[in-house]
């Protein structure tokens, strides 16, 4: 493998004399420089428990697993209902049965003994790109690009990446590349991990204590917590809409059941004309002097709403449910309800 360019190898030899120093003691780890003789089962397993949950949360989940199934080949051997219960609490239980049906592979097809190469470990199900590389650093010390999200928010900070995510994933994958060496592979891959975790952490990096902050662009630029730059959320689409607030001559106001099927479904309501994209004229259910109440806004999951309301005083009818307007402000959807408050403000009738 190349040898890394000359403005990254000083980095690298920084942020290993800090890893020296500073490597967090881990149940599933080997100290610095004995990378590569922590059984690859040991690191494959605390890869995968750790796709999910903090290392304080997977640790004695880790314990026990390895207390009961010492090796891969003893928890391929193992009964599903014993794995399961054992990874209660982990939370997302087919990662739990791939991990069997990982362990069943390299006890069927490789003898009990995980492969070493990226690839191989790569066909081997539930296994992704992230565990494939982190097992050929960490347990076999060999050259592979370990990326996950604390990775590309240093390499995001380091070179202080405008391109928002998600699209710069592929631009931080190769800046990690870049750092890839056969010198201390696994090592090099934890120091990254343990530089994310605990000082170039997601809000306020402790930047006076990072032993790469005179390489870092983020924070030559005054404000590293800015990156990894974000897109912004695209806006909801707008939909328009009329409710209509009737009220009859004794103060009570029209409600209608919304049909079944479809947004706020066989819930009460407004009467209401469809809620399109398009601002058009509605005609009201009667004729009458509608007066002009203005409009509400609401924010539905998939679509803001911006609802005119239309008020008039008429009679009673069977058309409608009728009812107080303090109960129908307590019974209505957000939505209908602060409709309902604006289409009775005084000086409308
Ligand atoms: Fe992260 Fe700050 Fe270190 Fe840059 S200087 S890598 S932002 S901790």
């Amino acid at each position: 493998m190349p040898p890394v360019s000359p403005d990254i190898a000083p980095i690298r030899s920084r942020l290993l004399a800090w890893y020296d120093a500073h490597a967090r003691a881990l149940a599933w780890r080997a100290p610095p420089g004995a990378a590569g003789r922590t059984e690859p089962y040991r690191v494959w397993l605390s890869e995968v428990m750790l796709q999910q949950t903090t290392t304080v949360h997977a640790t004695p989940y880790f314990l026990n697993f390895t207390a009961r199934w010492p090796t891969v080949s003893d928890l391929a051997a193992a009964e599903d209902a014993e794995v399961m219960a054992a990874w209660a609490g982990l939370g997302y239980y087919a990662r739990a049965r791939n991990l069997l049906a990982c362990a069943r592979a390299v006890a069927r097809d490789h003898g009990g003994v995980f492969p070493e190469t990226e690839a191989a470990l790569l066909a081997l199900p539930g296994v992704g790109a992230y565990t494939a590389a982190a097992v050929t650093a960490i347990a076999f010390d060999r050259p592979a690009n370990v990326v996950d999200g604390n990775v590309e928010r240093v390499m995001a900070r380091l070179f202080a990446l405008e391109t928002p995510l998600p699209a710069a994933r592929p631009e931080l994958k190769r800046l990690a590349a870049r750092f890839v060496s056969d010198h201390r592979p696994g090592d090099w891959a934890q120091a990254l991990m343990d530089l994310g975790a605990t000082v170039c952490r997601p809000r306020s990096p402790l930047c006076g204590q990072c032993p790469i902050s005179a390489d870092c662009a983020g924070f030559a630029a005054g404000a590293p917590e800015r990156f990894p730059v974000r897109a912004k959320k695209a806006d909801k689409p707008r939909r328009h809409g009329v409710a209509y607030v009737i009220l009859d001559d004794k103060g009570r106001v029209a409600l209608e059941r919304r049909p079944d099927k479809g947004l706020l479904g066989g819930m009460l309501g407004l009467p209401t004309s469809d809620w399109a994209t398009v601002v058009e004229p509605r005609t009201p259910p009667f004729p009458g002097d509608w007066r002009d109440a203005g409009a509400v806004e609401h924010v539905f999951t998939h679509f803001g709403l911006t609802l005119h309301v239309r008020s008039i005083r008429a009679g009673g009818g069977d058309a409608y449910q009728w009812s107080d307007p303090d109960a129908a402000r307590a019974a209505l959807p957000t939505v209908f309800a602060k409709a309902l408050d604006r289409g009775l403000a005084p000086d409308l009738f």
